[in-house]
This record gives structure tokens, C-alpha cells and sequence, in this order.
């Protein structure tokens, strides 16, 4: 441990404190946490001894582990104690943003300068955010639009998954769906920041946000990403923006339901489901992907190892996305085995971080000719 790491600085106790992170004194050290967290499977990450370092108040802020957990919330639900874990991570990395006493990974300080700066994480031209949505003839949002659909950043952006929003798009536009998108001043939604410490810039960029959807009207959100969906369900109502939102996975289950959507071509794939950590852990949306899938006519649904509660962290959350894992320790890795062992020939995901996460280790790994990663919403395009 070094001296800086052991120096009871009064003001970042004062943001554990005022974060939550004072409730691990409720830790009695049992141990389940780091038993439980998937970074024991590829490395050593000590999640008991962090939390008996805070109740200390001797927090080691310059170690690696300050940045490792990815929000997966897996060793919170197992706590006994109810230790909100998650919460006294993020107390630790706002500590350090916000006060600067350790040093903090390139990958967060330039994606907090980006989303400061252009409205998004990877620092691309906030001019070209809107640039899927005109090829796809997506119109703006207007006031009595019944939706605005919130694309997320990586799919308005990155080229090999704005397939995802192309396709959200014209599912929507078949099911006669009023909506709209917001247009290029639309900004990120701040989750991966707050998950990686940066409170402040999270909560200008919530109130520019809910500013923006006031003025145009927006009552109802559908989102393409869980990370999305949680901030702006769960987090920006703390903060007083209140709006009806839904993921695309809900979105689509309610509209085969009441019959404005009917897959009838055949898709012949063996496919599994990866729950991602804020679908399933953090919402507990584990039901209307897997009906989602099951209502596309040939599909053949099958679960791996880790599936619903206990599903495993594509290694994206908690700010990680930005980061570089090292090969040998990516979740991502794990789980493209995981669904081949199940004898899969489709990953399906419903969330960005994970999208990017499974076609990096498909192309990594050279197992693009045993199993393909799609996008739930891809797959009831091709069957309408
Ligand atoms: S599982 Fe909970 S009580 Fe047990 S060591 Fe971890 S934080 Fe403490
Ligand atoms: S939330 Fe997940 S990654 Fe973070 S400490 Fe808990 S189990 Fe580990």
C-alpha cells in the first residue's frame, strides 16, 4: 500500500460518506462478495478486503482494483449484510476523480473530457450523431410523437452497430409506431460516467438531458441499451425527470402481444440469450427477451451455464467499456465459450456494451465460423 493510499484524507471519507459508501460498516467480512465476483475466475480482486478497508477508512486509492469493478451487481445480491457494494466503488472513484488524489485511467479522463465536450463518449462529432437515422428515414421528435427513441451513443455511432438502430427503426415504423429521435444536441446519458466516478459532469449532463425532453414534449423513452434504460428510469427520477421508459426487449414483447408485430419467417438457429447485468440483475427483466426470441418462428432457444440471476458480466459496465482488458481476463471470452458449450450457433444480446464486447472476442478468438452475435432486434427484423 502507499503512503498516499493510507492518508486519511478527511474530504474524500466525506464523499464515501455522502455516496453511501459508509454503509459498508455493515460488512462483517464473510467473505461471499469476492467468492462470488467474476474477476476471481481470471485474476485476484479482493472485494472483502476493499470493504474492510473502508470501514478503516485506509482505502488504497492508487490500486488498480479502484477501476476493476464492473457493476454487475452479482456480489450484491448475494451479500447478506445488504451491503451496497456498487455504491461504495463509485464513492472510492468519485473520491479520486473529483479531488485528484490518485491517478485515474486514461480511458475515463478522455471519456468524461468527450462527453463534456461533444455529448458523447467516443469523442465523434456531435454533428454525425443523427447520421444512421436520415439513411434510415428517421424523423425528429415532435410534441404529440407517442416516442422518442433513445438510440445510445454506441449504436448512433459505432458503424458495425448501427444495424441495431437501423433495424429498431424500421420494426418500429412496421408495428405504426408514432416516434421520433431526438436530433444532433442529443447527449449521452451520463450512466458509464457515474459508474466510473465523474458525479459532476453526470449531473450537468442529466439536467441538459431532461431540459431537452421537456421542451420537446417527451413523455414515453424506448432505449436500445439496459445502461440507458437504468440511468434514465432509475437515476434520472432521483434527479426530477420523470418519463415512461421501456427497453426495446420490453418494447418488442408488448407489441407481438397485442399483435402489431408477427415474426413469421423461419430463422433456423440454435440461439442462447445473454442477460445482460442491468436487463437482468439490476431491472430484473428476464422474461420479455427469452418471449422476444421464443416467438420467431424456427428459433430454438437454449440457456448456458450462467443465465437470468446468475448470468455473467460481458465485462462492459461500471465504465469498463472504455477501458482495455487484457486478453486472458475478458468476461466477453468466457461467455462466447459459454454459448458455444451450449451448443449455440447464435449469441443474442440486447445491449451495446455487450454487442461490442461478444464481435471483439468472436474476431479475437477466430470462432466467427462456429457462432455469430446478434442483436435481438436484428433477429425479429429478419423474421417480419
Ligand atoms: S458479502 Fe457483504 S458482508 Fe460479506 S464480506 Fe462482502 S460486503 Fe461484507
Ligand atoms: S459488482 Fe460485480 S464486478 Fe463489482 S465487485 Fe461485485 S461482483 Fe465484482
Amino acid at each position: 500500500m502507499t503512503q498516499a493510499a493510507v492518508a486519511p484524507y478527511q474530504d474524500a471519507i466525506d464523499i464515501i460518506k455522502e455516496e453511501g459508501g459508509e454503509i459498508c460498516k455493515l460488512c462483517y467480512q464473510c467473505g461471499t462478495c469476492t467468492a462470488t465476483c467474476p474477476w476471481n475466475l481470471v485474476r485476484s480482486f479482493m472485494v472483502r478486503k476493499a470493504m474492510h478497508q473502508a470501514q478503516l477508512g485506509l482505502i488504497d486509492f492508487e490500486s488498480e482494483d479502484m477501476w476493476l469493478c464492473v457493476t454487475c451487481k452479482w456480489c450484491v445480491d448475494r451479500c447478506p449484510r445488504g451491503v451496497e457494494i456498487i455504491d461504495v466503488w463509485r464513492s472510492f472513484r468519485r473520491a479520486i476523480v473529483e479531488m485528484g488524489i490518485a491517478g485515474i485511467p486514461d480511458s475515463i479522463r478522455f471519456t468524461q473530457k468527450n462527453i463534456s465536450g461533444v455529448g458523447n463518449p467516443q469523442g465523434e462529432d456531435r454533428n454525425k450523431r443523427t447520421g444512421w437515422a436520415g439513411e434510415a428515414g428517421v424523423k425528429t421528435f415532435t410534441k404529440g410523437m407517442e416516442v422518442l427513441y433513445f438510440a445510445c451513443c454506441y449504436n448512433a455511432y459505432d458503424p458495425k452497430l448501427i444495424r441495431v438502430a437501423k433495424a429498431t427503426a424500421k420494426i418500429m415504423e412496421k408495428a405504426g409506431i408514432s416516434f421520433g429521435i431526438l436530433g444532433n444536441e442529443q447527449n449521452c446519458c451520463g450512466e458509464s460516467i457515474r459508474k466510473a466516478g465523474a458525479e459532476e459532469t453526470f449531473k450537468s449532463m442529466v439536467k441538459t438531458n431532461i431540459e431537452s425532453f421537456n421542451k420537446a414534449g417527451v413523455q414515453k423513452i424506448m432505449v436500445s441499451s439496459p445502461h440507458c434504460y437504468h440511468t434514465l428510469k432509475n437515476e434520472y427520477a432521483e434527479l426530477g425527470g420523470k418519463f415512461e421508459v421501456l427497453h426495446s426487449a420490453q418494447f418488442l414483447a408488448q407489441l407481438i402481444k397485442e399483435g402489431k408485430i408477427k415474426p413469421t419467417k423461419e430463422i433456423k438457429k440454435v440461439v442462447t440469450l445473454h442477460d445482460s447485468c442491468y436487463l437482468g440483475r439490476h431491472n430484473k427483466i428476464y422474461d420479455d427477451p427469452r418471449f422476444v426470441l421464443k416467438s420467431i418462428p424456427g428459433i430454438q432457444l437454449v440457456e448456458m451455464y450462467n443465465n437470468r440471476e446468475n448470468g455473467l458480466c460481458c465485462g462492459g459496465g461500471g465504465g469498463r467499456i472504455w477501458a482495455e482488458t487484457k486478453k486472458g481476463e475478458r468476461f466477453s471470452d468466457m461467455r462466447i465459450e459459454q454459448a458455444i458449450e451450449a451448443k449455440a450457433n447464435v449469441l443474442a444480446a440486447a445491449c451495446p456494451y455487450c454487442m461490442a464486447n461478444f464481435e471483439d472476442s468472436v474476431v479475437t478468438m477466430d470462432k466467427g465460423s462456429v457462432i455469430e452475435v446478434k442483436e435481438i432486434v436484428e433477429l425479429v427484423a429478419e423474421s417480419l
